[in-house]
């Protein structure tokens, strides 16, 4: 059994993941934790997520005997968290630079599995982008499109950054000096320029396109998460390995491997 703590228990993920939680058999939902003041200290974590009651509940600390945190916060809740020093799944997005640099830093004390999107899909679908801008190579534009619901608090997003690198990463670029965010005052298009944008709206749970285009032809890689269901079990997946797994920064390469 891997006891498992959710960080963010009353968000929109965080929610799904305690329910992905109380339906594994393999796994134990041992706490929640919720921003200091939220309403929902207090409450019970199967009544919040919809799965029933779980009589276990939302606090402010996560409890001593959690094997793993499953963290889905905010970049500066998700750092100040790695003091707890625990095992730790992050799908917290929108972290800058040094912000990443923290939580690698921490995998040399702990497991810490760190992915901007938890879904096998997409994780597959960044080999398949890394191959084909490989094999249709720097003769073709690469544009790369998401979108996301209307409260997502990070543009563009961390997924479109990560296929965007497969991408770059294919023909032999480094995404961070090819990447255009947006189009706006960048015209004519620039040779090797990988376009990056980002639509908000509605309740999209999240689409990416990577689109390749040449004079002829358009080649389109397309991923759609129907529900943050894909997401959750996704994390869940990485919570079991990263309890057992030996003190390292890992990817969700690895748990998938
Ligand atoms: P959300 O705003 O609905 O939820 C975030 C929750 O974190 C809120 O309830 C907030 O109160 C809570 N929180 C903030 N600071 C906290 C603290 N110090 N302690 C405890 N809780 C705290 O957002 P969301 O849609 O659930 O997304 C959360 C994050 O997960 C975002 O960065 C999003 O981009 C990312 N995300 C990642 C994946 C993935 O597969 N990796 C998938 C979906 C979303």
């Amino acid at each position: 059994m891997t006891r498992i703590a959710v960080i963010g228990a009353a968000g929109r993920m965080g929610r799904e993941l305690c329910r992905a939680v109380l339906d594994d058999p393999e796994c134990t939902l041992v706490g929640g934790v919720v921003e200091p003041g939220d309403p929902s200290i207090g409450a019970d974590l199967g009544t919040l997520s919809g799965a029933g009651e779980a009589g276990v509940f939302a606090t402010e600390e996560p409890p001593e005997e959690a094997d793993v945190h499953i963290e889905f916060t905010s970049p500066e809740a998700t750092v100040a968290h790695l003091a707890y020093g625990k095992p730790v799944v992050i799908g917290t997005t929108g972290l800058s630079a040094e912000q990443t640099e923290e939580v690698e830093a921490a995998g040399e004390r702990t497991a810490v599995v760190l992915a901007p999107n938890m879904s096998v899909g997409v994780n597959v679908l960044r080999e398949v982008v890394s191959e084909v801008s490989r094999k249709l190579g720097p003769a073709y534009d690469i544009e790369v499109v998401e979108t996301h619901h209307r409260h997502k608090k990070d543009a563009p997003s961390g997924t479109a950054i990560f296929l965007g690198r497969a991408a770059a990463e294919g023909r032999g670029q480094v995404f961070e000096e090819v990447a255009v965010h947006g189009r706006e005052g960048v015209a004519p298009r620039r040779e090797g320029e990988i376009g990056v944008h980002a639509l908000r709206g509605g309740a999209v749970v999240g689409e990416h396109r990577i689109v390749f285009y040449s004079e002829g032809e358009e080649v389109e890689v397309v991923h759609r998460a129907l529900s943050r269901r894909t997401f959750a079990d996704g994390a869940v997946r990485a919570a079991k390995f990263a309890a057992s797994a030996e003190p390292g920064f890992y990817s969700m390469a690895d748990v998938l491997r």
